[in-house]
């Protein structure tokens, strides 16, 4: 295979974007999965396991403290699960000190120092928001939906640009219907225990009355009673009320990466809710002895008391109290993030591992990488019970890799005869039964790869078993018993394995993926290809072996939209949206694309191919040099007009050593480097803080830097470079994934299968380019990052040009609508320094505006011209009350506004009647569901002039809850 750039796992299987450069002349390879190429990388360390990759995640836990504090920062915790970090007076040495010398623990929780908010009513829920944001449209469309498909128990899909508030707008949402929920069970449960007590007075009278008259009566009794007490009479047991009031169902909230979890644990100290709530992570990450799973379990295993646990790991034994005091933080109405929970850890010197698991009991929420929920293995060893459940993704642009890897497994022949190998003798001898059925298990899967392998003939790499012929090579493989082989694996109860098994706990733990992946392949073998054979791994040694790899990403998904209350997906880039349906094979009844928050005048998009050879053909060879010299000198220019720092995506790592070289070889880098600090983002994930750290420097000095990266890197993806942290990014090719590797190659050819096409699934090119441009869209959307930020995009392909209207609607709407194009990079530099001068004017301008009429921030405050801000405005409330009604809406508002502008008394009346009728019928709809009983004339009854002025002064000062209750008819809660 190819070199691969993979958005990959961590060890915990967390997804995570992980990227390595690749040779090729061609278009940069990019697949799913960074474990395609660990798991036939051939492993001497008994402790690699299948799908293991160093990755962005891990080494979140090396990072070091960057102790020049940068002017602009880009949003990015790198402070560990445990404290890596010293955090003085909590650190475990002093802690321990303090202890000893008995001194209590300092471990207060403010409960007032928490964030002030307001309530505002979105279909039919008060949610709790930051009181000094107004929310946006896009905020308030998110919310809408969000509470709508919790409500309905809704599959829903929303696409909110990056940098609107997504994540606050999803947790305020989610939490005030949650709150909702439990109020309502608190009612429920009042009412059955009210109930209860009434059914024992019943109960008691009854047996009193059986006593009294001997058995005779008692049918009768039971009637009265019965009649006395209404409904809660349970049939099967006379005088006993039901009980059976669900409680509240848990919420899942997941991202993509550890990282993305703690920046949302950080927006929900925001919103002024307090709930339960634990988060998921591996064991590798949060030991603070840096254990293995199978060095813990060998501490604490099944087979040990309490007390043998207790002295095995002294942090074990003092987990407890930091659970205890983290459920501390709801009764306080408080909420906490990772470094609270890092303090108390510290404090306490205890495991956070087991804490956090600790806290999974009473949680009524739960936090964790998405791909814990959709990775088959992830999700049974961690005993997820997701039932009911209502599941929120946010940054869900990458489900479907998660789930089709998840539902995956690569194994490389060096492991497999690693776990051989370990089985010897002596544990067979241990435990005959269920080690016989490994040992047995991994021979068989050892004699066929050796087979198939040996019997491929020269020069060919792989062999592809397809979806028909895939139970037969299962049956090949593990022999005519083959599916009571798996079944017994999958099959056999924890109490019954061997425990204390050291090392092999590893090996069990393979066997164990394997054949529940088996198990899946037995169940739905059109969904999957075997492919077996030598491949390339990312060090470019050759190794043997097989990956049994799942081509639709359905079979992991359904799996948990069909047993979860609602699955919300959320993204900055799912456009477009029928693929996502198509692939995962669930009907997702609601979908929304929020627009965002900036106007289009605060973003300049240019279609650059002013240096004419910036296309894929030309980053090879002698044109990959001539590419090189004039991408220099291209960004030479621009760097001189464009304040702070730019990002300059490639698609291939390969792309920016020839640049480097190229820059270096000529007074290029030097040039650049007089305007902009130039940084590289390094391959793989070690040093990539050392790389923020500097471009931060870089950016702190002022003059800006030039940070040059990969799609699909750590930079494209999760980071926040709001303001100056960078004003432009140059998205340089179009990053599609190799052509040439083989599993490129069989899910395009499996998608254009026709049982695929009837199944609506998108054609293998359609896949392919989706796979593209929605990493594409991501690196573009790296700096917009709030409603007052602006920036530059340039889309440097000639491609865009050449393709016109087909290429362009493959990237995101809200930059579509502001692409321009240039003749000339004169041209093009002069339009973005007038571009970067205007609007910093502007924002100044309106800032002193805003300060001097209000002192409060208004994050929507709008920086446009007036007649553009109240076009803008408009379009705002529309969105903002609307959904799927918006354009109804939309027709009934401009009749409205013509009506109080222009018509006269009495029609002018009638006109307002009518618009204000429509409005409210469909604001009653969009706000509970359903329609209004009688929209018609009977319930404006008493419409008169007035309410024109009403309306008018509500859009006049953006009073929009107000105008919702109003139009309800309802009076605004204070
Ligand atoms: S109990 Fe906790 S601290 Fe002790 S080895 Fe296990 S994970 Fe590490």
């Amino acid at each position: 295979m190819g070199d691969v750039v993979t958005p990959g796992k961590d060890d915990d299987n967390a997804c995570v974007a992980r990227a390595d450069g690749g040779e090729d002349d061609d278009v940069v390879v990019v697949l799913y999965d960074a474990a395609v190429t660990d798991a036939f990388r051939a492993t001497g360390s008994p402790s690699a396991s299948p799908r293991r990759a160093s990755t962005a995640a891990d080494d979140e836990d090396v990072m070091t403290v960057d102790r020049v504090k940068p002017k602009y920062l880009p949003e990015f915790s790198m402070k560990s699960y445990y404290g890596v970090e010293e955090r003085g007076e909590s650190s475990p040495e002093r802690a321990t000190k303090r202890r000893r010398d008995g001194k209590p623990l300092e471990l207060e929780i403010d409960g007032t120092a928490r964030e002030p908010t307001k309530e505002i009513a979105i279909g039919g829920v008060y949610v709790k928001f930051p009181a000094k944001i107004n929310p946006h449209p896009a905020q308030r469309m998110t919310m809408a939906k969000i509470i709508d498909a919790l409500k309905k128990s809704q599959h829903a899909m929303i696409e909110s640009p990056t940098g609107t508030g997504k994540t606050l707008a999803l947790l305020c949402s989610t939490l005030g219907w949650l709150e909702r929920e439990k109020e309502a069970y608190k009612k429920s449960a009042a009412k059955v225990r009210d109930m209860h007590e009434a059914w024992s007075v019943a109960r008691k009278k009854y047996e009193d009355a059986l006593i009294a008259f001997g058995h005779r009566n008692d049918k009768d009794k039971a009637s009265t009673v019965k009649a006395e007490y209404g409904d809660g009479w349970d049939a099967s047991r006379p005088f006993t009320c039901k009980t059976d009031v669900p409680p509240p169902p848990r919420v899942y909230v997941c991202s993509r990466t550890h990282s993305q979890i703690e920046q949302i644990l950080r927006e929900l100290k925001r919103t002024g809710y307090a709930p339960k709530y634990t988060v998921l992570s591996s064991r590798q990450r949060l030991c603070p002895l840096k254990k293995s799973d199978a060095d813990c379990q060998d501490m604490l295993g099944d087979g040990l008391t309490q007390q043998e646990r207790i002295t095995s790991c002294a942090h074990y034994n003092r987990h407890e109290y930091v659970a205890d005091h983290m459920n501390k933080y709801a009764e306080k109405n408080c909420a906490w993030d990772m470094e609270d929970f890092n303090r108390v850890v510290n404090e306490f010197s205890a495991c956070s591992f087991f804490a956090l698991r600790n806290l999974q009991a009473t949680s009524e929420i739960v936090f964790c990488p998405y791909n814990y929920l959709f990775d088959h293995n992830v999700r049974r060893k961690m005993k997820l019970d997701i039932a009911g459940a209502a599941v929120i993704i946010d940054e869900g642009h990458n489900i479907e890799d998660v789930c089709r890897s998840g539902t995956s497994i690569e194994l490389s022949m060096a492991q497999v005869a690693e776990a051989i190998a370990a089985f010897n003798a002596q544990s067979i001898k241990s435990a005959p039964g269920y080690y016989a059925d490994v040992y047995q298990f991994l021979l068989k899967i050892s004699h066929f790869l050796e087979r198939i392998i040996g019997n491929t003939g020269e020069g060919q790499k792989e062999v592809v078993v397809r979806s028909h012929e895939i139970v037969g090579c299962v049956i090949d493989m593990l022999g005519e018993h083959a599916v009571e082989l798996v079944r017994n694996l999958i099959k056999t109860p924890d109490n019954a394995k061997p425990t204390h098994n050291g090392p092999l706990t590893t090996y069990m733990n393979l066997c164990e993926d394997i054949a529940n992946i088996l198990h899946l392949v037995t169940k739905t073998p059109e969904s999957y290809v075997i492919i077996i054979g030598r491949s390339v791994d990312i060090n470019g040694e050759e190794c043997e072996g097989m990956c049994i790899s799942c081509m639709e990403p359905k079979v992991g998904f359904s799996t948990v939209a069909e047993q979860a209350r609602c699955v919300i997906l959320t993204s900055g880039t799912l456009s477009p949206m029928n693929t996502f349906e198509a692939e995962l094979g669930v009907e997702f009844p609601i979908k929304i694309e929020a627009p965002h928050v900036v106007p289009t005048s605060q973003v300049y998009v240019e279609l650059s191919d002013a240096i004419g050879e910036v296309t894929y053909k030309a980053t090879s060879g002698v044109g990959a040099s001539r590419f090189a010299q004039n991408l220099g000198k291209y960004l030479l220019e621009y760097a001189k007009v464009i304040p702070g720092g730019m990002l300059v995506f490639f698609p291939k790592y390969s792309l920016i050593d020839v640049t480097l070289r190229e820059w270096h070889t000529s007074r290029l880098f030097a040039q650049i480097s007089d305007q902009k600090h130039i940084v590289c983002e390094s391959r793989g994930a070690a040093g990539f803080v050392d790389t923020l750290a500097e471009f931060n420097r870089g950016n702190a000095t002022g003059k800006g830097s030039l940070m040059l990266a990969v799609f699909r890197g750590k930079v494209s993806e999760g980071i926040d470079f709001k303001d100056d942290s960078a004003r432009a990014v140059f998205c340089v090719g179009i990053p599609f994934p190799n052509v040439f590797d083989v599993k490129v190659k069989t899910k395009r050819d499996f998608n254009d299968l026709p049982k695929s096409r009837q199944k609506g699934m998108l054609t293998g090119s359609a896949w392919y380019s989706a796979q593209a441009y929605r990493a594409y869209n991501q690196a573009l959307g790296r700096c917009i990052r709030h409603p007052k930020d602006y920036a530059a995009l340039f889309l440097v392909d000639a491609r865009f040009r050449e393709g016109g209207q087909y290429m362009m609607n493959n990237i995101s709407k809200w930059i579509r609508k502001s692409v321009t194009a240039c003749g000339s990079v004169n041209e093009s530099v002069r339009n973005v320094d007038e571009f970067f001068k205007r609007t910093k004017k502007m924002l100044l301008e309106k800032e002193i505006k805003t300060e001097s009429t209000d002192a409060d921030v208004d994050e929507t405050q709008n920086p446009e011209s007036p007649v553009e801000y109240k076009a803008h405005r408009n379009e705002n409330i529309f969105n903002a009350i609307g959904c799927e009604d918006n354009r109804k809406l939309c027709d009934a508002m401009d009749a409205l506004h013509q009506a109080a502008l222009s018509c006269e008394e009495p029609m002018r009346v009638n006109a307002i009647a009518k618009a204000t009728t429509s409005i409210r019928a469909l604001t009653y709809k969009v706000t509970n569901g359903s329609k209004l009983a009688k929209p018609g004339p009977g319930k404006v009854q008493g419409v008169g002039p007035s309410i024109g002025a009403q309306i008018d002064y509500f859009l006049e000062h953006d009073k929009f809850e107000r105008m919702e209750y109003y139009l309800r008819g309802e009076r605004m809660p204070h």
